[in-house]
C-alpha cells in the first residue's frame, strides 16, 4: 500500500477539509511512523511497516522551522486558518510537546493572531499533566474516540498500552466543554473479523458518550485514502449524518465529512 508520511517537520498550507488552510507541524519522526495506537486505517500505515527513521525533530529545530514558515507566509501577503499539530503518528508523545505548543502560540500570535492552533491527538496522554496542560492552552484539542467500546477500540485503533476508557472519562473531566471529539467511522473485515462502529449499539452507546464527556464540537469523518487494512469501507456521509442528528438536536456543533 501507498503510506502518507510528511516529510518535513513544517509541511503545507494545506486544504483540510475540517481546518481550513492549515498549516502542518509534524513532532514526530520524519521518515517513519511513531504513535502508541495503530490503527487499522491510518494513513501512515500499520507500527510494523514504518520505516526505520525514529529519531523525533528537536524542539529548537521545530521552532526555527515553523518561525521561519509563517513569516515567509507573511512577507508574501498569505493567510492561514491554522497551525495544526498531526503528523507521523501521535504529537503528545514528543518530549517537548508542551513547550513547542506555547512558542507555537507565541508565533500564532505575532503573525497571523486569528489563526487557530490545534493538535489531532488520540488522546492517550491526557492523563500526563504538563500534556493536559498544553491542550488546554490550544484553540482546538482535537481528540480521537472511535468507540464507547473497548473491544471495538483494541480493534480498530489497536493502543499499544493498557487501554482504559474510565481512565480516559476521568482525563477527559478537565476538557469538559473544552475540547473537539473527533470519531472515524468504518465498517468492513480484518484478519477475518467484522470491524464496524457503526451498528446501532455501536451508534448509540457513542451517542451516550459524547454527551457524557461534553465536547465543545463534534467532527466525524470516514477512510479518505486507501489504508493499511485493505477490507475497510466508507460509511456516507447521509448514515454519518443520522449518527449524529440526535446530538444536533441537542446543540452540539457537528461536522460531517465524506
Ligand atoms: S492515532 Fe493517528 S497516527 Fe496513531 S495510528 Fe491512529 S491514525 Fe495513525
Amino acid at each position: 500500500m501507498s503510506t502518507i508520511l510528511f516529510n518535513e517537520i513544517v509541511f503545507g498550507p494545506i486544504h483540510s477539509r475540517r481546518l481550513g488552510s492549515s498549516l502542518g507541524v509534524n513532532l514526530l519522526p520524519r521518515y517513519g511512523k511513531w504513535c502508541n495506537f495503530d490503527c487499522l486505517y491510518c494513513e501512515c500505515g500499520f507500527n510494523a511497516d514504518g520505516k526505520s527513521d525514529k529519531s523525533l525533530p528537536k524542539a529548537a529545530d521545530v521552532k526555527a522551522a515553523l518561525e521561519d514558515k509563517l513569516s515567509t507566509i507573511h512577507k508574501e501577503g498569505g493567510n492561514i486558518d491554522t497551525i495544526t499539530f498531526s503528523g507521523n503518528g501521535e504529537p503528545t508523545m514528543h518530549p517537548d510537546f508542551p513547550a513547542i505548543i506555547d512558542y507555537a502560540l507565541e508565533l500564532r500570535n505575532r503573525f497571523f493572531p486569528n489563526a487557530k492552533v490545534s493538535v489531532l491527538s488520540n488522546a492517550s496522554r491526557i492523563g500526563v499533566p504538563d500534556v493536559a496542560d498544553a491542550l488546554l492552552k490550544v484553540d482546538n484539542a482535537i481528540l480521537k474516540i472511535d468507540s464507547a467500546f473497548e473491544e471495538t477500540t483494541m480493534q480498530i485503533d489497536r493502543p499499544q498500552f493498557h487501554y482504559s476508557l474510565e481512565n480516559l472519562k476521568k482525563g477527559l473531566n478537565m476538557f469538559r466543554g473544552k475540547f473537539v471529539l473527533q470519531t472515524m467511522f468504518l465498517r468492513g473485515e480484518y484478519n477475518g473479523a467484522v470491524v464496524d462502529n457503526t451498528t446501532e449499539r455501536e451508534v448509540s452507546a457513542w451517542q451516550k458518550l459524547a454527551e457524557e464527556i461534553e465536547p465543545r464540537e463534534i467532527m466525524v469523518y470516514t477512510i479518505d485514502r486507501e489504508t493499511p487494512a485493505h477490507n475497510l469501507e466508507k460509511v456516507s456521509v447521509a448514515e454519518m449524518e443520522e449518527f449524529t442528528a440526535p446530538l444536533v438536536k441537542k446543540g452540539y456543533k457537528v461536522s460531517v465529512s465524506g
